[in-house]
């Protein structure tokens, strides 16, 4: 992605931000142009985007839960997949934890002998 265009030749130009260069906003940072050598500023806008996404389950509390990968495992929280709520395990979510881990074991030992037939 080019940062700017040089204002008097149009040539593609990045902003070095070394040491954090370039981002101070309403600071005319000084930029001399690689392609014809003459000297512009420019000013830093920066810009925020969001990512709205609905969760209804925090309006409604229908959280859907599903256990957190954690080491070790005791230390498993429920988290809803939604909004990523977290509550204490329940005896569910220990049982669901219990169960992947035992998944990946199982798979962990299909490859290996995949791998050394
Ligand atoms: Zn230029
Ligand atoms: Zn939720």
């Amino acid at each position: 992605m080019t940062d700017m265009r040089c204002p008097y030749c149009e040539a593609e130009c990045e902003v070095c931000h070394d040491d954090g260069a370039g981002y101070a906003e309403e600071v005319r940072h000084v930029h001399e142009c690689h392609e014809c050598d003459k000297v512009f500023v420019f000013e830093t806008v920066i810009t925020f985007e969001y990512h709205p996404y609905p969760t209804e389950c925090l309006s409604d509390g229908s959280h859907e839960w599903e256990p957190s990968f954690t080491f070790p495992i005791e230390h498993t929280r429920g988290v809803c997949k939604h909004c990523h709520t977290e509550r204490k395990a329940t005896p569910e979510d220990m049982a669901a934890a219990f169960a992947y881990r035992a998944e990946l074991a199982s798979r962990a030992k299909l490859n290996g002998k995949d791998s050394h037939p």
